[in-house]
C-alpha cells in the first residue's frame, strides 16, 4: 500500500499514466475548499476531472513531442504539483527545446476550442436551465488559462525556466544555462513567496518549497559540473548521449574492486582487471559501455559488469 506508490490507470500508446496518491488527497481538499463553486458537488468532482484530463493531455503533449526527436518517454505520473512526463530526451538544445514546448502548447491548442464551448453554452435558455453547466464550462477556460500562464512562467523546473534554460543553452552552453536557470528561478520564486504571503494561499508557497529544492539542487549540480568541465579532458572520446567529452581523472568506481579509476585511460581495471564496464556520463548520467563512448576504440569485451560513477 503506502502512500508513496503511484496508482497506475492506464497505458496509452506506450506510455504508463499513473496516479500520485496524494493527488487524492489534493482533490478532497479542492472539492471542500472550493464547495460553493456550484449547487451541487458532483460539479466540482466533474471540474476536477477536467483538470485531471488537461493535465493529462498537456503531458502527453511532452511525451509525443520527445518520441519525435528520437528520446524516450514511456510513462506519465500525476501528482499534486501537476504532471510529470519522465522524458529522455536527446542532449541537444533544439530537441530539448520542442519537448519542453509541446506541453503548454497543449494548452494553446485547447484555449480557443473550451472558449468557444463555454461561450456557445452561455444562452439565456441554457443559464436559465443548468447555470451550473456554463459556470463549469467557463471555470475550464479560467484552469486551462491559469495552468498555461503558470508553466510558462520563467521559473526553473517549470517548462517556462526549462524553455528559458533551452534558449541560454544556445549562448551560454550547458553547464552555464543551467547555472543561469535556476539563479533567476530562484530569484522568481521568491516572487511567489511573496504572492503566496499576499493571497494567504498555501498551495502556492509549497509550490514555491517544490521549486525552490528544485533549483538548488540544479544549481549544485551545475556547479559540480562546472568543476569537472575544468579538469582535463580526454578530448578524443565522447558520450554517445550528450556528446560531451569526459574529465580525465579518476572519478569512477571499478565494479569489480571499488577502487576509483579513470576507464578511458584504462580499459581494464589496473586493480583487479575487469573489463568492459558501463560508464556513466558526469554530465548526462546516461550509462553506457566503454565501447559505446565514441572515439574510445575499445574492444568489444562487454562483461556484465556495472560501474557507477563515482
Ligand atoms: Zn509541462
Ligand atoms: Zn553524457
Ligand atoms: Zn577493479
Amino acid at each position: 500500500m503506502g502512500w508513496n506508490r503511484p496508482i497506475h490507470l492506464a497505458t496509452i500508446a506506450g506510455i504508463d499514466v499513473s496516479l500520485h496518491p496524494t493527488w487524492i488527497l489534493v482533490a478532497v481538499y479542492e472539492i471542500y475548499m472550493r464547495a460553493g463553486a456550484y449547487s451541487s458537488l458532483v460539479w466540482n468532482v466533474l471540474e476536477l476531472l477536467a483538470l485531471f484530463l488537461i493535465v493529462t493531455l498537456h503531458e502527453f503533449g511532452h511525451a509525443t513531442a520527445c518520441r519525435q526527436v528520437g528520446g524516450r518517454a514511456n510513462r506519465i505520473l500525476l501528482w499534486p504539483f501537476g504532471g510529470i512526463a519522465f522524458v529522455d530526451t536527446p542532449e541537444r538544445p533544439g530537441a530539448t527545446l520542442w519537448t519542453l514546448a509541446a506541453g503548454p502548447l497543449v494548452n494553446v491548442a485547447l484555449a480557443p476550442i473550451l472558449a468557444v464551448c463555454a461561450s456557445l453554452a452561455t444562452t439565456p435558455a441554457m443559464v436559465a436551465a443548468n447555470p451550473d453547466a456554463v459556470v463549469f464550462l467557463h471555470n475550464l477556460v479560467y484552469i486551462n488559462l491559469g495552468l498555461l500562464i503558470f508553466n510558462l512562467m520563467p521559473v526553473y523546473p517549470l517548462d517556462g525556466g526549462q524553455i528559458l534554460r533551452a534558449l541560454l543553452w544556445y549562448p551560454l552552453g550547458r553547464i552555464r544555462s543551467l547555472m543561469a536557470a535556476t539563479v533567476i528561478g530562484l530569484a522568481g520564486v521568491a516572487g511567489l513567496f511573496v504572492l503566496a504571503a499576499l493571497w494567504h494561499d498555501l498551495w502556492l508557497a509549497l509550490i514555491s518549497v517544490f521549486i525552490v529544492t528544485y533549483c538548488w539542487s540544479g544549481l549544485k549540480r551545475a556547479r559540480e559540473q562546472w568543476k569537472l568541465a575544468r579538469l582535463p579532458q580526454h578530448g578524443e572520446v565522447h558520450c554517445p548521449w550528450c556528446h560531451s567529452a569526459p574529465p580525465a581523472a579518476e572519478l569512477w568506481r571499478c565494479a569489480g574492486c571499488q577502487q576509483t579509476m579513470d576507464p578511458f585511460s584504462n580499459a581494464a581495471c589496473p586493480q583487479c582487471g575487469v573489463r568492459g564496464q558501463r560508464v556513466s556520463c558526469p554530465y548526462c548520467y546516461h550509462a553506457s559501455p566503454l565501447s559505446g563512448w565514441a572515439g574510445t576504440g575499445a574492444a568489444q569485451s562487454e562483461a556484465p559488469v556495472a560501474a557507477g560513477s563515482r
